[in-house]
């Protein structure tokens, strides 16, 4: 049965940003404007196809990652000044006088492009990967949240709430890709005990979760000139995935690295090859194949270190600082309902 369309993206736009095989398959874009979330039964899925990534080489900065600038520029407040020093002898992470750079991610770059000079049996070929949050599937940045900060939502993505999030960059460990991204000097921690608890606060991309509810598509995907990146219904690009990596004798990325994650790579080299040819830095993800989801034996601890004495007090203050603040229109942050 064929779904409703967007309001603002017509089934004509939409098939604009994808190759002929997905007007055959009839994949359109949900009604996400029905509702913000629990629109869909298995929520969104994004797939990014390498094959057609030129990584906009002749762009001052890639089309996707300056959509994602403008979008987000207003999320992050101004860091107090000076940045507490946390406790004990912590490193400050401090982006606000950075806020240009676009080669990495940073609390104020949510999505980069990465390129790798790959060797293959057909000799060198160059492949530019945009980078962001997976959108996983069980994701264990959400599980270890000592303050249940970040949440999958039922549209698929994965958002972390600002105005919860003490920065102590938990899910950061516990990601594969290491993609959340620190800012001190801003957060409900310095309402709370700066010099003793709490660093600041993560940010990564939220899927566009809020431009979704209103039936537009995430900046990065609406800008690429290149159709390169596309959303729709979870199944449906699962099988233009597969449809696609098919027709390029090509390989998959994303279905099963971490459990599993809403977000696929199609590309017609094979992401071992990628991963050895890309330069690993902080901020600049690798690409492993099969990386193994972490903490599968360890679920939980979040949620039980809320029952210590501090982290639980800590937590009745913030719930009290998060219904001031919103009173006062607080800062943008994500919706619970994945329970
Ligand atoms: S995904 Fe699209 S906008 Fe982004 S670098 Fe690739 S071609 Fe450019
Ligand atoms: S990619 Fe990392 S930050 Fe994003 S949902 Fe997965 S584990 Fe969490
Ligand atoms: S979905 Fe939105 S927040 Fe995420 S990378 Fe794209 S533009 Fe940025």
């Amino acid at each position: 049965m064929k779904k409703e369309l967007l309001p603002k993206i017509s089934r004509r736009s939409f098939l604009k940003t994808s190759a002929g095989i997905t007007a055959a398959s009839g994949l359109t874009v949900l009604p996400m404007a029905k509702k913000a979330h629990g629109a869909t039964s298995g929520g969104l899925a994004t797939l990014i196809d390498l094959s057609l990534c030129d990584g906009c080489v002749d762009w001052e900065m890639p089309a996707c990652v300056s959509s994602c600038k403008t979008i987000n520029k207003d999320v992050i407040p101004e860091p107090v000044n000076p940045i507490p020093q946390p406790w004990p002898r912590k490193t400050i992470e401090d982006w606000s006088k950075k806020k240009d750079v676009f080669n990495r991610l940073t609390p104020y770059n949510y999505l980069y492009v990465q390129k790798a000079d790959v060797e293959t049996e057909d000799g060198k070929r160059t492949v530019f990967i945009p980078r962001r949050c997976m959108h996983c599937d069980n994701p264990a940045c959400a599980t270890i949240c000592p303050f249940s900060a970040n949440h999958k939502m039922k549209n698929g993505a994965v958002v972390i709430d600002y105005d919860l999030c003490f920065g102590g960059a938990k899910c950061r460990t516990v990601c594969p890709w290491a993609i959340p991204q620190r800012q001190s000097g801003v957060g409900v921690y310095l309402q709370v005990l700066p010099d003793f608890m709490g660093n600041g606060v993560m940010y990564k991309c939220d899927l566009c979760h809020e431009r979704l509810a209103e039936g537009k598509l995430p900046g990065c995907v609406e800008a690429c000139p290149r159709k390169a990146l596309l959303i729709g219904p979870h199944r449906e690009i699962f099988a233009l995935a597969e449809e696609r990596a098919k027709q390029m004798n090509g390989y998959i990325y994303g279905k099963t690295e971490n459990g599993g994650t809403s977000t696929l790579y199609v590309s017609p080299v094979s992401f071992d090859l990628i991963n050895k040819a890309l330069i690993k830095k902080p901020g600049e993800p690798d690409m492993k194949p099969d990386v193994q989801r972490r903490m599968v034996k360890t679920d939980g601890p979040g949620r039980i270190v809320l029952a210590s004495p501090i982290l639980g007090a800590a937590a009745g203050l913030i719930g009290a600082f998060k219904w001031f603040s919103r009173g006062k229109g607080g800062t943008k942050g994500g919706e619970k309902d994945n329970d």
